[in-house]
């Protein structure tokens, strides 16, 4: 897939509701603090922290800045990206979750649906998808760390990303 076609399907497929206006969801990778900081300085680099994931889930975007595709991987916070980063855009003295909230579509979901599955279980290192008496998954914010582990394991996509702030 061409990255003009990725970046548009990570725009279309990643999407959020506020004020009954859809807006994109940006998910830029942890170890920043200045939201500004990519449109200033990404411009001047190679996208040095994409070439140095090894997860491969960062993206450099048409503004030459980079987001994070957690589709088909996950964040490990190896620090890795914040060690490449020459401008300090990222640094591990920022070291934080990523800025998005991991949740279970109960309407997509098939163990919702009473279809026994625990294809997002065995992925979390947090253990943070709780299942009541095997079934209705929901993930615990207290323990989800956001990586995105759980994500494309799930056979019928119910796992999405929404605004931490919505
Ligand atoms: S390494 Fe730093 S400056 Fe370069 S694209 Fe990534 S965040 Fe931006
Ligand atoms: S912390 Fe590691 S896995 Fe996560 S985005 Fe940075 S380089 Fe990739
Ligand atoms: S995103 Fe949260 S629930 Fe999913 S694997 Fe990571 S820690 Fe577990």
């Amino acid at each position: 897939m061409e990255r003009r076609e990725l970046f548009s399907f990570l725009s279309s497929s990643i999407k959020n509701k506020k004020d009954d206006v859809e807006q994109e969801l940006i998910i830029r990778p942890p170890y920043y603090n200045d939201i500004d900081a990519f449109g200033r300085e990404c411009q001047n680099c190679d996208g040095l922290c994409a070439t140095s994931c090894q997860e491969q889930i960062i993206i450099i975007t048409e503004d030459k800045t980079p987001i994070l595709d957690l589709s088909k991987s996950g964040c490990t916070y190896c620090d890795d990206c914040a060690n490449v980063c020459e401008s300090g855009v990222l640094s591990k003295e920022n070291k934080k979750l990523i800025d998005a909230e991991v949740f279970i579509d109960q309407t997509s979901c098939m163990s919702w649906d009473g279809v026994m599955c625990f294809s997002c279980k065995d992925p979390c290192l947090e253990d943070a998808i709780e299942f009541k008496a095997m079934f209705m998954p929901t993930i615990d914010q207290e323990r989800c760390t956001s990586c995105g582990f759980c994500i494309s394991r799930c056979p019928s996509f119910a796992i999405k990303l929404k605004d931490k702030n919505v």
